[in-house]
């Protein structure tokens, strides 16, 4: 998954930019990057590593400009590597160029082998460099038009952003899959994968930028253009608000943390269980423990506590200290969990590792009963439109029925949120709206591409 930030007209666009990128860390750990524009140029920086490690203040005073875009990394399509960094800068006849992505393009294995048959040679294993080639390939006069007819080819997720040397250009995806949101700084103006990067900076939020439209930001104005005629329906990624999204940021029209907690609340009518204490897995767990533990009246206790401040660690211990993964993230409060009925609420089992590592953390701090409550339905089908999520034969709940998960993960009872339940917060009629593949298997884009996929 990935997070990008763009700033049009301010003076000090590369620290604006740099903030922002850290309200998106999020998204994506594995690389970050930034390009400004100059009068020389466009310039860029960036690396494998977390935002706060890549930028110093030289790196910031380096990159000072008016516009700038960024970007940070979790690798869902070509490999964690330098050379698959964003934002992708590039010189064609086009002039220089940058582009930002978050998504998944479904198709872009097909058109590669399409372009490279033609000649095309590809710098990175990106997705998003497709983008670019068809570009430049294209025979429109326009930036725009030329714009408008490569995206016409590709099918999937995309949420982006180029700068070039005058024009900072925001799109989404005819679906809508991924949020992109715009917002406004005195003369500047902002676009963001979520409200919480421009809270961060202290601009203003002004609305969503529209499935399958285009934002071209010139001389501190805009003007909007349509991607195509006719759209699709909308597909919003349910699980951003499942998961990925942060629970501050105001996506898709509604507070990600009221839907949340909605969840918990909805899984707690769904399933109720005599418990002593609602217990979240943090971070994730936090929205949906509160709304369920405040449906229920069962007393909510931080029994586990994330420690923040852990990074990769290299250093492994004796085999004398038992399930020390966990343990490095997570901490079990003995005096509130010993003898206790827990329920116990997570946002999702994908693998199920966690969950059981947890579980036997909960046991050997003296937990009575553990009743696990998961705020979204069975994770079945990976997703092709941006959240990384392992083949489906790695999902535990495509090979094993819920009472399997039960004793997997060694817990006295397991129950998920219905697929009903999920979408407590919208009309029947707009549920369409969503993308819940990850949940039902219904592929709303590219279906045909991707049923030879799993
Ligand atoms: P596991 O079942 O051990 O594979 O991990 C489940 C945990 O990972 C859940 O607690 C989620 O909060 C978290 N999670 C769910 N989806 C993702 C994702 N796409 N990337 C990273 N973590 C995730």
């Amino acid at each position: 998954m990935c997070g990008i930030i763009g700033i049009h007209n301010h003076p000090e666009a590369a620290t604006l930019a740099y903030l922002g990128l850290h309200g998106l860390q999020h998204r994506g750990q594995e690389s970050a990057g930034m390009v400004t524009v100059k009068d020389s140029g466009l310039q860029c920086h960036h690396a494998m590593g977390l935002v706060a490690d890549i930028f110093s203040q030289d790196v910031i005073d380096r990159l000072q400009a008016n516009h700038a875009i960024g970007h940070v990394r979790y690798s869902t399509y070509g490999e964690s590597h330098i050379k698959n960094c964003q934002p992708f800068l590039v010189n064609s006849m086009l002039g220089s160029m940058a582009v930002a992505h978050n998504g998944n393009l479904v198709n872009a294995t097909e058109i590669q082998k399409k372009l490279e048959e033609d000649g095309a040679i590809f710098q990175s294993t990106m997705d998003t460099e497709v983008i670019v080639h068809l570009m430049a390939k294209s025979r429109k006069k326009k930036f725009i038009d030329r714009l408008k007819e490569s995206l016409c080819q590709v099918e999937g997720a995309f949420s982006l952003l180029f700068l070039t040397k005058k024009k900072m250009i925001a799109v989404r995806d005819p679906s809508g899959f991924r949020p992109l949101v715009m917002g406004k700084k005195k003369d500047s103006w902002i676009v963001a994968s979520e409200t919480t990067a421009l809270d961060l900076i202290g601009a203003k939020f002004v609305r969503e930028i529209e499935p399958g439209e285009i934002v071209v930001f010139e001389n501190g104005d805009y003007k909007s253009y349509r991607l195509a005629e006719n759209l699709p329906k909308r597909s919003h990624c349910i699980f951003e608000y499942v998961y990925f999204a942060k629970p501050d940021s105001h996506i898709f029209h509604r507070d990600v943390y009221e839907v949340r907690k909605g969840f918990g609340q909805m899984l707690a009518k769904e399933s109720q269980v005599d418990g002593d204490i609602v217990v979240p897995v943090p971070d994730s767990g936090v929205p949906a423990a509160i709304g369920y533990a405040q449906e229920s009246g069962i007393p909510f206790e931080m029994g586990l506590v994330r420690n923040h401040y852990v990074g990769r660690t290299f250093i492994e211990p004796e085999q004398s200290i038992r399930h020390f993964g966990v343990k490095l993230k997570l901490g079990a409060v003995k005096n509130i969990i010993e003898g206790k009925r827990v329920v116990l609420i997570d946002d999702s089992i994908v693998r199920g590792t966690t969950s059981k590592k947890i579980v036997r953390m909960l046991r050997d701090a003296g937990a009575k009963e553990i009743h696990m409550r998961i705020s979204s339905p069975p994770t079945k089908w990976p997703c092709f439109y941006g959240i990384d999520t392992p083949t489906r034969s790695e999902l535990i709940a495509a090979k094993k029925s819920i009472k399997e998960i039960r004793n997997y993960i060694g817990v006295d009872s397991l129950k998920y949120l219905s697929v009903d339940s999920l979408y407590w917060f919208e009309k029947q009629s707009q549920r369409e709206w969503f993308c819940d593949a990850c949940f039902t298997g219904k592929y709303p884009v590219g279906s045909d591409v991707i049923s030879n996929l799993i």
